[in-house]
C-alpha cells in the first residue's frame, strides 16, 4: 500500500499566496473528491503536486511513502508514481500520441536510466526506449480495453482534439503509465454525456486497490458515475470540510454560497505584505 501525504502546504505564485495550509492523506484504493468554487486554488494544488516550476512552496511538504517530492523535477515525480491530468492539456503538434506515450512509459519504467548506466552517460530521454513491438502490443490492448479509437495513436497529442478526446487520451495515459496516484483536474468539464461515461468507465477500471485517485471537480456530475470514498470541500486555499459522498450531494443541493458565508471569501489569493507595500 502507498500513501500520498500533503502536510500544511503553503504555496504562492509570484507575490500571491494561493495555498494556505492544505492537509490531505490519500491511500491506495481510495477515491477522494476535492470540490470547490472557481478561484479557490484547486488547480494550483494540482500543479504544485506535479511540480510546476511557476509555483513556489513556502511551507509544508508533499510525500509519497515518506519520501518528499519537493526537491524532485516533474519527471521524477512521475517516476515516483504521481500522475496529473491537467484541466487544460496542451497540444503538442509534431509529437504523436504513440511517440509521446512510448517516451513517457520508457522513462517511468526505467528503460532510459538503464541505457544511460550501461553507457556510463547521463540519462537523457530517448537514449533508450521500450522495445517497439512490446510497446505496440500493450498500446493496442489498452486502447481496446479503454475504448480509445486506434487512430489516436498516430494523431498529434491533443492537437485539434475535442474536450472528450483529450480526456480519453488522459485515461489512456494513465492506463499506460500505471501511476500509484492520479490527480485529475476537472476531468468532467466540457464533456457530453457519452464522453463522460467513457472517462468514468476508465477511472473505475483504473481505480484498483493499489492506486489512489484525487478527483478535483467543481460539479458533482462525474461523481454520479465514479463513487468517491471521501469528499472534501476546498475553499480559500485549503480544505475546510471532509466527509463521505453525502458532502457532494449536499453541495449539489445547496451550491457553494453557504460555504462562503461559513468560511469567508472563495478567492484564495492574497498579496503578501511586501508586495502590497512595494
Ligand atoms: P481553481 O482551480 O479552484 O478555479 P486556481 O488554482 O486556478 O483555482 O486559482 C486560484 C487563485 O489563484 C485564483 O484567485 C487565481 O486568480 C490565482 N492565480 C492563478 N494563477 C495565478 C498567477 N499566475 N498569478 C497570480 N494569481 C494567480
Ligand atoms: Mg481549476
Amino acid at each position: 500500500m502507498s500513501v500520498l501525504e500533503i502536510r500544511d502546504l503553503h504555496a504562492r505564485v509570484e507575490d500571491t499566496e494561493i495555498l494556505k495550509g492544505v492537509n490531505l492523506t490519500l491511500e491506495s484504493g481510495e477515491i477522494h473528491a476535492l470540490m470547490g468554487p472557481n478561484g479557490s486554488g484547486k488547480s494550483t494544488l494540482a500543479y504544485v503536486i506535479a511540480g510546476h516550476p511557476h509555483y513556489e512552496v513556502t511551507q509544508g511538504d508533499i510525500l509519497v511513502d515518506g519520501q518528499s517530492l519537493l526537491e524532485m523535477e516533474a519527471d521524477e515525480r512521475c517516476k515516483a508514481g504521481v500522475f496529473l491530468a491537467f484541466q487544460y492539456p496542451v497540444a503538442v503538434p509534431g509529437v504523436s500520441v504513440a511517440n509521446f506515450l512510448r517516451t513517457a512509459v520508457s522513462n517511468v519504467r526505467g528503460y532510459t536510466a538503464q541505457a544511460a548506466q550501461a553507457e556510463g552517460k547521463n540519462a537523457t530521454i530517448g537514449s533508450n526506449l521500450m522495445p517497439m513491438r512490446e510497446f505496440r502490443k500493450e498500446l493496442t490492448d489498452k486502447m481496446k480495453a479503454y475504448n480509445v479509437d486506434p487512430s489516436f495513436a498516430r494523431r498529434y497529442l491533443n492537437d485539434g482534439f475535442s474536450g472528450g478526446e483529450k480526456k480519453r487520451t488522459e485515461v489512456l495515459q494513465m492506463a499506460m503509465l500505471e501511476p500509484k496516484f492520479a490527480i485529475l483536474d476537472e476531468s468532467d468539464s466540457g464533456l457530453d454525456i457519452d464522453a463522460l461515461r467513457v472517462v468514468a468507465d476508465g477511472i473505475n477500471k483504473l481505480a484498483t486497490q493499489d492506486r489512489g485517485f484525487l478527483m478535483i471537480t467543481h460539479y458533482q456530475r462525474l461523481l454520479n458515475y465514479v463513487t468517491p470514498n471521501k469528499v472534501s470541500i476546498f475553499h480559500g486555499g485549503r480544505i475546510v470540510m471532509t466527509g463521505g459522498p453525502e458532502v457532494a450531494h449536499m453541495l449539489e443541493e445547496r451550491g457553494y454560497g453557504w460555504v462562503e458565508k461559513e468560511f469567508g471569501p472563495a478567492k484564495s489569493s492574497t498579496q503578501s505584505a511586501e508586495a502590497v507595500a512595494a
